[in-house]
């Protein structure tokens, strides 16, 4: 049922959700499916965007209101504009040296949870592991497109009918747990249509899943407790920190391939007819290359650098322009805090900041040179690099992940490998923000539905209410 009244009491319900975007839905539909009742508080309406509360300052490469325009608060959150791109990590994009920072869950312990989560997204489930070698080196990956799901649409049904209630454009103001830190005691929810505020008990049998996307979730980790103190959630103080984005560059470099080696394109309908290249686990091992697909599309036979080389190889070739998705490196200096000011649910404001490494912007260059160097020693083609387009103009995928990063270690990280807030029994964290890094180049949709299908089957399996 979607509520738009009023702030239920939490003891009717077996688990409570703090957003209803793609984490936080699937958390509650997979616990709806499990007979779990389910109680989710969303800021936006169930049709309207609230769009005042995105409110975080954008400070480095993503600056300005980049953040706010790719943190959208309604019912199905931010996927109400993604674009709907998805592909899997490689088992070397949870564990890569270059990187620094490694998983503590590996591709095996992913692998069912992504074959559910895709037909979730409307994709195939093959996508999840679709590739094929293409030239030593390199494989074809493509990252399939289909047309993006919208969660506030695609559930709304099922919402309206289910047994999950959602109470629309209320927003959850702050936490309170006992003493010792060890499980949630009372959550204050805000209702914005009325101005009602709530504060909702909860036992400690009883998970609270925050699903307020990569800002939110670490925003409301960061907030003072009443009385002042340490953040409740944030006791290891790595809230907020390793803020990361994918960078998308494009018009990035451009290459000629020759007929022979076009004609092993795979089917077209996987890749929506961008080819994709990703540098094999070996050659990034020996270069310290890290997630980078080169992408390439606009096949051209016309151009001249084809015609060049047809001329002078006596063969045909064709003339791609290349776009890179690539990965940057977790650092504990690219973070959210919170400035000085509060919003209309009187939680402090946002504050964003996220500066691309050297190294970040040189991968993708790297990437380009490795496959250049491999078409010359083939004999199947060039690259050309296009530094400026590298090193002058980056965007993002409104990809947020790193802020509430998963980990062994109490000390370095927000939440464990089960994504539960380290020392609590009942405080559980859905979303990208549990990333301990990008993932490769992967777009975070797949991966954080995914995650979210796991962290239902532990509640359930561990018999929360
Ligand atoms: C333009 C664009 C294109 C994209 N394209 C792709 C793509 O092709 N592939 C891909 O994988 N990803 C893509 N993404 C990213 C994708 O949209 C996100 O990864 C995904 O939506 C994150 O899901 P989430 O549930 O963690 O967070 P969100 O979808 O952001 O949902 C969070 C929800 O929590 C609510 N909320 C926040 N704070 C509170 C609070 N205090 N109380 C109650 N509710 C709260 C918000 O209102 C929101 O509804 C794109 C994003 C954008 C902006």
């Amino acid at each position: 049922m979607i509520i738009t009244d009023g702030i239920p009491a939490a003891d009717r319900y077996d688990a409570v959700v703090i957003g209803t975007g793609p984490a936080g839905l699937s958390v509650a539909m997979a616990l709806a499916d499990a007979g779990r009742r389910v109680l989710a508080f969303e800021s936006g309406g169930h049709q309207q965007v609230r769009g005042e509360l995105s409110n975080t300052i954008g400070y480095g490469h993503f600056s300005g209101e980049y953040w706010n325009a790719h943190s959208i608060r309604t019912l199905g959150g931010t996927s109400a504009v993604w674009s709907g791109w998805c592909t899997t990590p490689r088992e070397i994009d949870l564990d890569n040296p270059a990187v620094g920072t490694r998983w503590p869950i590996g591709r095996r312990a992913l692998l069912p949870y992504w074959t559910k989560a895709a037909p979730m997204l409307d994709h195939d489930p093959s996508l999840v592991d679709f590739e094929t070698p293409l030239l030593e080196g390199f494989s074809y990956r493509p990252v399939p497109f289909r047309t993006p799901t919208h969660f506030g649409h695609k559930y709304l049904d099922r919402l309206q009918r289910g047994v999950i209630d959602v109470v629309a454009n209320c927003s959850v103001a702050g936490f309170e747990a006992g003493e010792s830190r060890r499980a949630l005691t009372a959550v204050e929810a805000l209702h914005h249509g009325t101005g009602a505020r709530r504060r909702l008990t909860l036992s400690d049998r009883q998970p609270l899943v925050l699903a307020a996307g990569g800002i939110g979730n670490a925003r409301l980790l960061l907030q003072p407790p009443r009385g002042g103190g340490v953040p409740i959630g944030n006791e290891s103080g790595q809230a907020g920190r390793f803020l990361m984005e994918h960078p998308h560059l494009y018009r990035v470099g451009e290459c000629a391939i020759d007929a022979e080696l076009d004609r092993y394109w795979p089917a077209k309908g996987k890749g929506g007819g961008v080819h994709a290249l990703v540098a094999d686990p070996a050659l990034s091992r020996t270069r310290g290359l890290y997630g980078c697909s080169l992408q390439c599309s606009r096949k051209n036979a016309a151009h001249p650098m084809a015609r060049f080389l047809s001329r002078e190889r006596g063969r045909p070739f064709f003339h791609y322009g290349i776009a890179a998705r690539s990965e940057m490196r977790p650092s504990a200096e690219n973070r959210v805090f919170l400035t000085a000011e509060r919003d209309a649910t009187g939680l402090y404001r946002a504050a964003a900041r996220c500066v691309l490494d050297a190294r970040d912007l040189l991968n993708v260059e790297m990437s380009l040179r490795a496959l250049g160097e491999t078409l010359i020693r083939l004999d199947r083609g060039r690259v050309r690099v296009n530094s400026d387009r590298i090193y002058k103009e980056t965007f993002g995928g409104g990809h947020i992940m790193g802020t509430t990063r998963m980990g062994e270690d109490p000390a370095a990280s927000v939440v464990d490998p089960d994504c539960r807030v380290h020392g609590y029994g009942n405080f559980f964290v859905a979303g990208s923000s549990v990333f301990p890094t990008g993932g490769g180049y992967a777009n975070p949709t797949l991966t954080i539905v995914a995650l979210a299908l796991r962290l239902a089957d532990l509640l359930v399996s561990e018999g929360r209410r």
